[in-house]
């Protein structure tokens, strides 16, 4: 039933990395039960892949299965929507503009697919897909014989770019299959403008034109900032809500002067230097030599110690 030496640079939004020994797509939930079971005969790891919009690939892949749910679709009930964790965030994020329903506007131009966004606690300008979770639906293969799970908002246990998928107990061994969005009435015209502004915004001001995963780094939280630089007037001036105050990391890698500094075909990003951008067929060592620099060079400044938002496989 599996598909053998895929080549997952394909399903990397940043084109990078090597071949999973096992691979297996489905949107049968039948298909995907009989997945996980014969992975734990054969004591395969899994790894669950989304839009592979946060993910750095290793060169040398995956010895295991990836799993890939293809489960899709939009269901509007009231003001509820009952969505199928392959759909894109972006197909989500129209329909429910062009259905007047408001709460994800936020979301405009966030890439990747709704499980990677609940997994994840995606979040930008101040929202998160937490503020509109009703239930989410997920098959935990964490037992020997798996079993659909409903987890309440609460459940889910959401922080910041967290939750429970991520950091829990069963994390990585939980499939999301549906999530349910509590969303309220809006006007089309004023949620799509919105979402309109949202993506310009994104366009503006991130390296899109090169295949990238998003802001490396998470921001920082500023409570975690060292005394001297909490009342520091330019420091106080960069503070932005994202959601609780913080000091964008893009600022700290700009001051620590590493903007447009390469390694093979990987550079960090002269337009937005929290990304680190593929230029040039670059290996993923390339990516995790920048990724160590920065770091060294924030910590050495600034004494902060950053810490990954993107995932390594
Ligand atoms: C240009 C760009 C801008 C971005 N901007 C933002 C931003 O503003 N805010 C933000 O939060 N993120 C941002 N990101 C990062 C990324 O888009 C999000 O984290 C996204 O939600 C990841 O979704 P994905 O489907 O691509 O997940 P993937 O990258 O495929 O996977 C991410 C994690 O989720 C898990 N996962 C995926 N699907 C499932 C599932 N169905 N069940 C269980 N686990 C699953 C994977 O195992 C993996 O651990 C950005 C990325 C890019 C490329």
């Amino acid at each position: 039933m599996f598909q053998k030496n895929i080549p997952l640079k394909k399903y990397s939004n940043y084109r990078i990395g090597g071949n999973a020994t096992h691979f297996f797509e489905s949107g049968d939930l039948e298909s995907v039960i009989q997945a996980v079971a014969k992975a734990d005969a054969e004591k395969l790891p899994v790894f669950i892949l989304g839009g592979g919009t946060n993910l750095l690939i290793n060169d040398a892949g995956y010895a295991g299965l990836v799993l890939k749910p293809k489960f899709l679709g939009i269901k509007r009930e009231g003001d509820f929507l009952r969505v199928g964790s392959g759909t894109s965030m972006e197909e989500l994020v129209h329909y429910a503009a062009e259905n007047g329903l408001a709460g994800l506007e936020w979301a405009g131009g966030l890439p990747g697919e709704v499980g990677g966004a609940v997994r994840g606690n995606a979040g930008a300008f101040g929202g998160e897909i937490k503020d509109s979770i009703h239930e989410v639906f997920t098959l935990d293969f964490s037992h020997p014989v798996s079993k659909m799970t409903c987890h309440t908002n609460k459940d889910c246990n959401f922080g910041y770019r967290d939750s429970a998928f991520k950091s829990g107990t069963k994390a990585g061994r939980e499939v999301i299959l549906e999530a349910v969005f509590k969303l309220n009435p809006g006007n089309k015209y004023d949620l799509q403008k919105v979402v309109d502004e949202k993506i310009t915004w994104r366009k503006t001001r991130q390296p899109l034109d090169y295949p990238n995963i998003g802001s490396i780094f998470k921001n920082v939280d500023f409570k975690t900032v060292p005394k001297q630089w909490q009342t520091n007037p330019e420091f106080l001036s960069k503070l932005k809500t994202d959601p609780f105050p913080v000091i964008p990391t893009a600022y700290l890698i700009d001051q620590a002067g590493l903007k447009g500094v390469s390694s093979g075909g990987a550079i960090i990003s002269q337009k937005h230097p929290n990304f680190i951008v593929n230029s040039l067929h670059a290996s993923s060592d390339d990516v995790k030599n920048l990724i160590n620099l920065v770091k060294s060079e924030v910590k050495a400044k600034f004494g902060i110690t950053l810490e990954e938002e993107v995932i390594f496989v």
